[in-house]
């Protein structure tokens, strides 16, 4: 039987692969109903994407709603609004949340209008005010001085969008069982997708980046972000920066770390002429490692720091290329 109402998921599918984002999702996805005792339940659409719905299983939901369409092959914010908004309308759920990707981005603000609910974007934390089964949406707010709880005690769906990597995902378990749900609501558009347009970037996607090497301030110049990019290429990394470097053109926007850019969490974050201030912090605390350079024996970076090196970058940052390629 179909479980009605509880905590919902937002899955994306990339390249045709359900995206790391959706397990994330899962796991703030899975507390959240076992404080409220429901079913968490994962929307999965798409094309040729229903063999992954166990998957999501094994990750933590319950349920998983699929939608499987050749129309569903390429994102188009139109129909899979409306897949969603039809689902959410005949289940119900109490909450919906969705990763603060474009699509996530995209999509969220259109199904909110229809349901005539609440939305916090980009939240950081989710927690539920058990006295009244709230949904407590977290969100850094005044430039990240303070963090604001929202909630939405009218409007049902709950919605919120995530921050992608402000959690890991659960381990795999593939002896959990669920239950798949087929649907296949009216999934035509009125849009049609004429090209996609990778963005050229050297390195992995920031976000999925294993080590990332970010310069700030401190490296001086755009023409030192190239020993950055050595170092990234060396270490099979890439590279970030920090809003003071991206403001000053040294670097892209698309690699800003921090409050207003990415949230990262590499297995090694490598700050480099970086002084710490909490909207970076924001973005790359939850690194595994953090290895910091600084001239200034006092940067709040080295707080964060679990190898601190009090330098130069412009000589350490070479000396450490030296040392990789010898
Ligand atoms: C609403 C809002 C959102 C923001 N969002 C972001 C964000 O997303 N990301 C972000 O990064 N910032 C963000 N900021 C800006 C943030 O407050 C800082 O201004 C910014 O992070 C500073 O960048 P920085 O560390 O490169 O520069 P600085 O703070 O100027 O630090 C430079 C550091 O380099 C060191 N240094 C100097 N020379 C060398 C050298 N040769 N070798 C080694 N070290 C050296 C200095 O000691 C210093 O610690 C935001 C601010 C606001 C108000």
């Amino acid at each position: 039987m179909i479980e009605s109402g509880g905590v919902w998921t937002l899955s994306e599918v990339r390249g045709g692969l359900v995206h790391q984002v959706s397990y994330e999702l899962l796991a703030w996805g899975r507390d959240l109903a076992d404080v409220l005792g429901t079913p968490l339940s994962a929307v999965l659409m798409g094309h040729g994407v229903a063999g992954q719905a166990e998957g999501l299983v094994a990750h933590g939901a319950d349920q998983v709603y699929v939608v499987d369409s050749p129309e569903l092959a390429d994102f188009l914010p139109d129909s899979f609004a409306r897949v969603l908004g039809d689902l959410v309308s005949r289940h119900r759920p109490e909450i919906l949340i969705a990763s603060a990707t474009s699509t996530g981005r995209a999509l969220m603000p259109l199904l909110f209008v229809d349901a005539d609910t609440g939305l916090t974007a980009d939240c950081t934390e989710l927690s539920i005010e058990t006295d009244e089964r709230l949904l407590l949406q977290t969100r850094p707010a005044i430039g990240g001085n303070v963090m604001a709880d929202i909630r939405t005690p009218l409007g049902r769906p709950q919605m919120c969008t995530v921050r992608p990597r402000s959690r890991r995902p659960l381990p795999e378990d593939r002896s959990r069982t669920g239950r798949i749900v087929e649907e296949t609501p009216d999934v035509s558009s009125v849009m049609r997708l004429l090209e996609f347009l990778p963005e050229k970037k050297v390195g992995a996607p920031l976000q999925d980046a294993e080590v990332i090497v970010s310069g700030g301030r401190g490296m001086k110049g755009a023409r030192n972000f190239a020993m950055l990019e050595e170092l990234a290429a060396l270490l099979g990394g890439s590279v970030g920066a920090s809003r003071a470097a991206v403001d000053m053109n040294w670097a892209p926007y698309s690699s800003q770390v921090g409050l207003s850019g990415k949230s990262v969490t590499p297995k090694v974050y490598i700050a480099c002429g970086i002084s710490g201030a909490v909207q970076h912090l924001a973005g790359m605390s939850a690194s595994d490692t953090v290895i910091a350079i600084n001239t200034d024996p006092e940067a709040a970076i080295f707080r964060v720091a679990d190898l601190g090196i009090v330098g130069d970058a412009l000589e350490v940052v070479p000396a450490l290329i030296g040392r990789l390629r010898s």
